[in-house]
């Protein structure tokens, strides 16, 4: 579930449950002041506004949000609440989950794989779900599928570096987690000493890479030999090395080390290597000596099992003729496919009715919006700082001028509103701001547009919704 205004509106639909079932005073109190923040692989996560009421919260109505929230939607198995500390200290992709959050009992479906050599660096997290059990194999991935599954049997040994590319939501990245949880599984079966495998999105190494020379002249080698010593090493949507000369150059070293001594890599991208803008050739040239392999949008037919496999492997009873008439209206993009069969399952756990066309065409408007061409985090900074008419650096930088400040809570707005992107995220890519910065932001927008007082020749809403339409292509 990827949809921030589903997720907000789960929330809304909660809160009016919950409003019924504690006093008057605790609703004001304490579940009010709650935000939403995302959904993901199953788990609702909350923010509370300060420690302390997280820890009022969670003693006493964790088991009762919980209780509501499966209510209304019984496809969600776990609830988070965060404090605004415990938001922060969130690795900055979303898709990778600290360890320490991972280790909670109750986690059933991720799995972790630690390593303990107290470097500050251990966040290897590999999603249990994304196996080959998982994975549906069609004409358009059947290629991808026999070259990760040959990858697994025997990692550094016949196809190194293994490069995967295609387009958003084909099943990259949960391929290049199946290869690591089928040497991860083979270890445990065959009680092994556990492999190092190590996934991460190229962000996320580019921005431990910064972290590490911050720290002294000296790269820091907790760094260092998290990566150089990974048996298997998973980068995922190496597209964004581009432009970054210091991250390919520290990239290339470790790349060379774990190769020479025979250690599998496996990369993904949205494109071949020789598109990705500003690669340096030594490094465009490694990414190609092994094997390239792409995956294609999935045929009708493939769609089609796919759905099957999500409503099996997700207990819900879906007929087929809806099934259907999902997978032929989403073709691209499967996690979007995904996201528009649980939307449908919410729609009829709502109505309790069994899912039905109805109910896929009104999930689907949600979907014409966002699937009008892939929006960015970027995309949306771009074409506010080019509604506004100012420098894209100075938006995303520290200046205070009135106007730079108003277009920076513009595109924090507009980020919130249209990508499921964790506040911490946005705070991290507007120069590490707080999240409670970008809640302020985005609650300013949202204040403006209600009030409409402001801009009053095209009106604030307007205005809001120009650049809106902008940025989905309207
Ligand atoms: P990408 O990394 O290419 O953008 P993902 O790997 O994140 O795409 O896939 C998007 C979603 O679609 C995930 O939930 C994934 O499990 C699902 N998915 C993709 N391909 C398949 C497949 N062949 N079988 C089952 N699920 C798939
Ligand atoms: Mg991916």
């Amino acid at each position: 579930m990827n949809n921030y205004g589903y997720t907000q509106d789960l929330w809304t639909q909660m809160s009016s449950t919950l409003e019924t079932e504690v006093s008057a005073i605790t609703f004001d109190v304490w579940i009010k002041a709650l935000e939403v923040d995302q959904i993901e692989d199953g788990k609702l996560v909350l923010i509370a506004p300060t420690a302390k009421a997280r820890e009022f919260v969670v003693n006493r109505y964790f088991d009762l949000i919980k209780r509501v929230m499966k209510q209304h939607n019984s496809l969600l198995n776990e609830l988070e609440i965060l404090d605004p500390d415990g938001l922060e200290s969130r690795p900055v992709d979303s898709k990778q989950l600290m360890v320490s959050k991972l280790l909670q009992p109750t986690q059933s479906t991720t799995s972790t794989v630690l390593h303990n050599n107290n470097s500050k660096y251990e966040t290897t997290v590999l999603n249990r779900k994304y196996n080959f059990d998982t994975f549906v194999v069609g004409k358009s991935n059947q290629l991808v599928h026999a070259t990760a599954m040959s990858v697994a049997a025997d990692p550094g040994k016949r196809y190194n570096p293994l490069f995967i590319h295609g387009g958003v939501g084909l099943g990259k990245t949960h391929i290049m987690h199946a290869i690591g949880n089928a040497v991860v599984d083979r270890a445990l079966k065959n009680n092994e000493q556990m492999p190092r495998v190590l996934y991460v999105s190229s962000e996320q190494f580019t921005n431990e890479f910064i972290e590490s020379i911050k720290s002294g002249s000296q790269i820091n080698n907790s760094f260092r030999d998290k990566y150089r010593k990974a048996d298997v090493l998973m980068v995922d949507d190496v597209q964004f090395f581009g432009n970054k000369e210091g991250t390919q150059e520290e990239f290339f070293h470790t790349f060379n080390e774990l190769y020479n001594a025979g250690k599998q890599i496996v990369l993904t991208s949205d494109r071949p290597p020789k598109e990705i803008g500003s690669l340096a050739d030594r490094l465009q040239s490694r990414f190609e000596c092994g094997v390239i392999v792409d995956v294609q949008s999935p045929d009708l037919e493939t769609r089609i099992a796919i759905l099957k496999k999500k409503a099996q492997l997700d207990n819900q009873y879906i007929p087929d003729d809806i099934l259907i008439f999902m997978a032929e209206r989403i073709d691209k993009n499967i996690r979007e496919m995904e996201g528009l069969f649980n939307k449908v399952v919410l729609l009829s756990q709502l109505d309790k009715v069994s899912p039905n066309t109805d109910m896929v065409q009104i999930a689907l408007k949600d979907f014409e919006e966002k699937s009008q061409g892939i929006v960015t985090m970027d995309t949306i900074v771009d074409i506010t700082c080019n509604y506004f008419k100012l420098d894209r650096t100075e938006v995303m930088g520290k200046k205070k001028t009135k106007d730079i400040a108003e277009a920076r809570q513009v595109c924090m707005y507009l980020i919130t509103d249209i990508l499921n992107v964790p506040l911490a995220t946005i705070g991290t890519l507007f120069g590490g701001r707080d999240h409670t910065t970008v809640m302020h932001a985005r609650n300013k927008v949202a204040d403006n547009i209600r009030d409409n007082s402001r801009y009053k020749s095209i009106g604030y809403k307007t205005m809001i919704q120009d650049i809106k339409d902008m940025i989905l292509n309207k």
